[in-house]
């Protein structure tokens, strides 16, 4: 566990007009700054920092909070998540106790999670690259689209195929367990029948900001008006 002594270190030395400003356009406005909320959608900003008080607040959502919890909402990472990121962006050194084995085993689950989905953000690259339907769909649409190969390269965009288990039956096949990919949403059980979320779609993985997956979005490339055009992992 991070040490309290870590923590307030951070909490001080992370400006929050700075940990937002990476992230939001930040204006001045008398001695607090102004922008669009990062949290709803509105063309008007009510999304307001105080740098002396440390603090953020949407007066139109009601957001808010400090850097911590800014990265925390802004990323969907977890609170010693959030502080490794802090304490990063400033160069503090990071002191740590030994954690419990309830906190051991949050972060094995955690870390799991991660594993299955770069695994599949793999399988998914892999099938688009190097299948026929990956190749003659996916990566056909995605030219046709305009994505250069260099670009479809650094996002890790990726292809399911039209099947009901391809995902599944690789990552079984690979080792990796089905209670996992089953927390991730990639593979849905219903009523102890398992098949894959996504089939016939091109994904776009969504990326933290040390650069794991942890999502994915996905586009229907064939006409089937009983699916949606658009998917994302839960
Ligand atoms: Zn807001």
């Amino acid at each position: 566990m991070i040490t309290k002594e870590t923590k307030e270190k951070i909490l001080e030395t992370a400006l929050i007009d700075e940990v937002v400003g990476d992230f939001v356009l930040l204006k001045k406005r008398g001695s607090n700054l102004l922008g669009l909320c990062p949290f709803h959608n509105e063309k008007t900003p009510s999304f307001t920092v105080s740098p002396a008080k440390g603090f953020f607040k949407c007066f139109g959502c009601g957001k808010a909070g400090d850097s911590v919890t800014f990265i925390m909402e802004h990323e969907h990472i977890t609170f010693p998540e959030s502080l490794r990121y802090l304490a990063n962006k400033y160069h503090i050194e990071i002191e740590e106790t030994a954690p419990t084995p309830e906190i051991l085993e949050e972060q094995s689950i955690r870390e799991s999670l991660f594993i299955v989905s770069a695994f599949a953000q793999r399988f998914y690259t892999e099938q688009l690259w190097q299948s026929e339907s990956g190749k003659a769909i996916g990566l056909s649409y995605f030219r046709e689209r305009g994505f250069t190969d260099d670009i479809i390269n650094k996002f890790q965009l990726g292809y399911a195929p039209d099947q009901w288990t391809s995902l599944g039956t690789a990552a079984l096949g690979a080792g990796y367990k089905m209670e996992f990919l089953e927390k991730t949403g990639l593979i849905i059980n219903q009523d102890g029948k398992q098949y894959d979320r996504f089939r016939g779609r091109v994904l776009f993985p969504i990326h933290n900001v040390t650069g794991r997956t942890v999502g994915f979005g996905a586009r229907i490339l064939k006409a089937d008006p009983k699916s949606p055009k658009f998917l994302n992992s839960p």
